[in-house]
Parts: C-alpha cells; structure tokens; sequence
C-alpha cells in the first residue's frame, strides 16, 4: 500500500494524519471495498438516540478522490436507515434477515426508557432500538464499530438533564453510550473498535473499515479507540501551541480571532486534557481544526463529553473537576496522564501551567 505494509497503514493514520493516509492510499481502499462488495460483505449501520450528524459527517466527506470509496460503502450497506431505498415492512425485513460482517452503530441507547428509542414494528408493535441491538450485535461475524461520541460513551443523550432524573447516568432516558452497554449485557464476541467525536470523524471511520476489510483489526486502548488516532493529548499539536508557550491568552471570546495571536486555553480550550488526533488529521480534508477557526476545543472524542467538558467556554479552574467516577467511566488514568502531560509541558517550559497545582508538578518530577 504506497510501500506501506498493511499494520503499518492503520498506525500511520495518526502519524500521518488520517486524510493524508486516505489521499496516499486511495487507490487500495477503493479496491478494499470493491472486493468487499465483490464478496458479499455486509456492512449494517443502526442509528439509536442521535441527531444523525455522524451520517452526514460520513456523507460529506468531500475528497472527491474517495468519491468512489464512499458509493462503495453505500452500495454495500445491506442496511442504513437514513440512507436506504427500502423503507416500512421491507426494511424491517432485511434488518431481521441480515447477518452482519461489520456493524455500525450510531447513537446511544435509552436503557432507561425503552420507549424513547423505536426501529420499525412487528405485528402493530413497535420494536425497542436496544432489542435490534443485541439482535444484531449477536449475529456479527467480523467486528462491531461505534461512530460518534453518542454511540460510543452517551454523548448529548446521557448528559444531565437537570430535571432530577433518577437514573445514576442523569440522563432522562438512561441514555448510554455501547461502551455501558457492553458492560451491562456483555462484549461482543467479535472485535470491537469505537471512534467518538461529535460528529465522528469520515476520514478516520474510512480509515478503520478500510483496515478491517482489508483483515486488519486497529489496535484499541481501554475505551476501544484505534490507538493510532487517540494517543496523544490535542494541545500537544495545536497550531496555537506556541502562544500557550509563551502565556498569550485570550481574555474573552472576542479575542479568539487569529489576528490576535491567542490560545484559547483561559476561554475553555479542553484539548490540554483530551486524547485525539484532531490537530493532526484537522478536519474537512485536513483544512482546519476548531482552535484554529478560532473554537476553544470542547473535548466532544472525550469519553466524558458533555459533562466532563461543561462548562465549554470556561477555563478550568482544578484538575480535581477532572476526576472523580464517570458516567461513562472516564479513566483517572488516562486522565491523570493528560493532566501530567500538561503539568511535565509546563515544567519544561519553566513555568507553571494555569489550572497545574505546584504538588501537581513536583508529582511529575518525580516520575
Ligand atoms: S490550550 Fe487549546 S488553544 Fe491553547 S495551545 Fe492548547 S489546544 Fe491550542
Ligand atoms: S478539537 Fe476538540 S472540539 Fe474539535 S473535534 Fe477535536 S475534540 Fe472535538
């Protein structure tokens, strides 16, 4: 693959930057989904409580170069709600006939309120979301993956409601992302591979179902996400770095512009505490990334996102806000790594970082 060995090229995807891997690439991963399609390979992606955002992230990937790529998928999608001619009974059909190879799931699901989240019916009666699930997660042979923050760790559907829901996540419905899922009712007994974001990121998901077609499963960590894109800390790639190094912050939101030269870290810039590749892929074909278009980073690949990120344009103020148990069971690890990453930044740089406390940074020196 463009002298790149077949590991190599999932690895390469966070080196590189993803769209640069896809535009290099090209040519095998159109091949990889024509063969798919050749063989009979059935991709089917269900959609629980979202906005379909990550569809449409999939949908307007717009290197035209991959055109041919995503039609492919389409083509080969044995079912997708949004995007499928089929519809009522004949619909319905397919997904009670389909086996899967690779499943894609979208959006959370309401184990709290079943009813909140219907698929279709049966004899006059709808069908809960979640019995399609483990229907369906039941029957996939290669590998079931999860796009989208929603879809992976709850997202926008299990933040707090604020109405005094019972339920431990706070959400009104219960809403959880397949990584609680799982949890509750047990793993797949297939590879599993999450990609969060909100939206998901097109280049990354073609990226992975490109390797798994291609008889490469990613390397995951311990929230399932490829470890090639959600390694390294977003701060430690931001074009605005080396304002952060030199202490120029935006005082407020109007001062985010590029013109002004800032780092947006005191209006609420997360990315100093969040594993993802997105400074290095950027987004829209490697065009840009939010702190770039002037955007404080609100952590949406973060498997806390939205909670664990609110407020969005408010800096910081402890790293003891960071810890504590998670609704989606954010790591103290991974987090205390992201906070010691900052801490071991600032102490290169001789100088304190804003929300690192002083034992905080001696705690680093040590290590
Ligand atoms: S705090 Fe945010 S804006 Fe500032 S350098 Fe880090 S990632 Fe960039
Ligand atoms: S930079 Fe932050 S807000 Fe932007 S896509 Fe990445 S995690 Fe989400």
């Amino acid at each position: 693959m463009s002298g790149l060995s077949r590991r190599d090229f999932i690895k390469s995807a966070g080196l590189m930057g993803a769209s640069a891997v896809l535009l290099a690439n090209k040519a095998e991963i159109v091949q990889a989904f024509e063969t798919a399609k050749n063989n009979g390979v059935k991709l089917v992606w269900i959609q629980g409580q979202s906005c379909t955002a990550c569809t449409i992230s999939l949908l307007q990937a717009d290197n035209p170069d991959l055109y041919d790529a995503i039609e492919e998928l389409k083509v080969n999608v044995a079912f997708h709600q949004t995007v499928m001619q089929p519809f009522g009974d004949e619909a319905i059909k397919i997904l009670e006939e389909v086996e899967p190879d690779i499943l894609v799931l979208e959006g959370a699901i309401p184990i709290g309120m079943k009813e909140a989240c219907l698929l279709g019916e049966k004899n006059g009666q709808p069908i809960y979301f979640e019995d399609w699930v483990k229907q369906l997660v039941s029957k996939t042979k290669v590998a079931v993956v999860g796009f989208g923050v929603c879809a992976t760790y709850g997202g926008i559907p299990a933040a707090k409601d604020g109405l005094g829901s019972s339920y431990e996540n706070g959400s009104v419905t219960g809403a959880v992302g397949f990584y609680d899922f799982f949890k509750k009712y047990g793993k797949p007994s297939v590879p599993v591979v999450f990609i969060p974001g909100c939206p998901g990121h097109p280049d990354w998901l073609m990226i992975v179902l490109a390797s798994i077609l291609l008889g490469i499963v990613p390397e995951v960590d311990e929230y399932y996400r490829p470890k090639a894109m959600f390694s390294r800390i977003i701060h430690d790639n931001c074009p605005r770095r080396g304002y952060y190094g030199k202490g120029q912050f935006a005082a407020d939101l109007t001062e985010t512009d590029a013109k002004y030269e800032t780092c947006l870290y005191k209006v609420g810039c997360k990315a100093p505490f969040v594993y993802a590749a997105c400074a290095e892929t950027r987004w829209n074909s490697g065009l840009n990334v939010c702190m770039n278009a002037g955007a404080p980073c609100i952590g949406c690949m973060d498997p806390g996102f939205p909670d664990k990120m609110s407020p969005f344009y408010e800096a910081r103020e402890s790293t003891e806000i960071m810890f504590g148990v998670n609704p989606t069971t954010l790591g103290k690890v991974a987090v205390g790594a992201a906070v010691l990453g900052v801490a071991a930044h600032a102490v290169r740089r001789g100088r304190k970082h804003p929300e690192i406390k002083d034992d905080e940074i001696e705690k680093t020196e040590k290590k």
